[in-house]
């Protein structure tokens, strides 16, 4: 039997790198520590190489298919699936940008949720049975966050579909380059958009999983608290490696759970509702 794998997005720094080095103790089998950049990525490696711990580097831009595609075909090669996949990788914009906020939209739109979208897409088909997902979302995510009760009602619809949720993301692009996103009641930041847009992904992914011919296939969704990273300008109070514990928690969990399964975990790794 090839060994086991497991992949994490974004993980050069921040909450992604203390990911990586928990599981490098914790999980048996490799892991890919996945940077857009391959020198910071590179960088990232030597740092837990110092350590005495293992894990390999792996180019991945979440927004470049060809990149996603590339890493499907090494995994496929050389592990013959995969076991666990962290979508970890975002950005945000910082309250002092000056980027126009329909380009600020656009981007963390683009990068937080169809990047995250297209990387699922590419590496679902060779999940292996058990395998475990975790994509990564925020407090930023929760659904109350959108003042409209009818895109939030939309959004908790048992008929929503992935394609009906890249839908309303793009009416959400279209109403912000129109200037109307506060009249039209959508979340007040791109980034929260993009969280939600997120997490009400994880759900519909673990209902296609309930579908799926393999076996006890999970995925959840986590908030990791607020961490000390560059994208918090290091005002976060819990370290990297705190931060990377409920996340941690939700890519080992063990066999045929029941629960947490297509659920939101918060930094405590308990269960809450959306
Ligand atoms: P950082 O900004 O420290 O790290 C983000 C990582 O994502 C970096 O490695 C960055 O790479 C990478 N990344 C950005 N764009 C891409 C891309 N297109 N392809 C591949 N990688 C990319 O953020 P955090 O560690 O704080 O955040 C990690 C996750 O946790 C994110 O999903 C974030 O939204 C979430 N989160 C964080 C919270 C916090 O308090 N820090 C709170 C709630 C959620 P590069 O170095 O090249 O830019």
């Amino acid at each position: 039997m090839k060994k086991k794998v497991a992949v994490v997005t974004g993980a050069n720094k921040g909450i992604g790198f203390a990911i990586v080095k928990s599981l490098c103790t914790k999980f048996k089998g490799d892991i890919i520590l996945t940077a857009r950049d391959e020198i910071r990525g590179k960088n990232a490696v030597a740092k837990l190489k110092e350590l005495h711990l293992n894990p390999i580097f792996y180019q991945l831009d979440i927004t470049d298919a060809d990149s996603i595609c590339r890493l499907k075909e090494f995994l496929l090669k050389v592990y013959g699936g995969l076991d666990i996949l962290v979508n970890n990788a975002a950005i945000a914009y910082k309250i002092s940008s000056d980027t126009p906020d329909a380009d600020q939209a656009e981007k963390t739109i683009r990068v937080n949720l169809f990047g995250t979208l297209c990387v699922c897409k590419t590496l679902f088909p060779i999940l292996r049975p058990h395998a475990r997902v975790v994509n990564v979302s925020s407090a930023a995510g929760m659904l109350h966050n959108i003042p409209n009760e009818k895109i939030r009602e939309i959004l908790l619809s048992p008929k929503l579909t992935e394609q009906k949720l890249c839908d309303i993301m793009k009416e959400f692009l279209k109403d912000s380059k129109a200037g109307l996103k506060q009249e039209k009641g959508w979340a007040s930041t791109n980034y929260e958009m993009s969280k939600i847009g997120v997490t009400a992904l994880t759900f519909l992914q673990q209902k296609q999983f309930e579908k799926d011919s393999r076996e006890d296939i999970v995925v959840n969704t986590v908030h990791p608290g607020y961490v000390s990273t560059d994208m918090t300008n290091r005002k976060g109070v819990l370290n990297i490696e705190q931060g990377a514990e409920p996340i941690v928690y939700a890519a080992l969990l063990p066999i045929n759970i029941t629960s947490p399964k297509g659920e939101f975990i918060w930094e405590d790794s308990k269960v809450v509702s959306w």
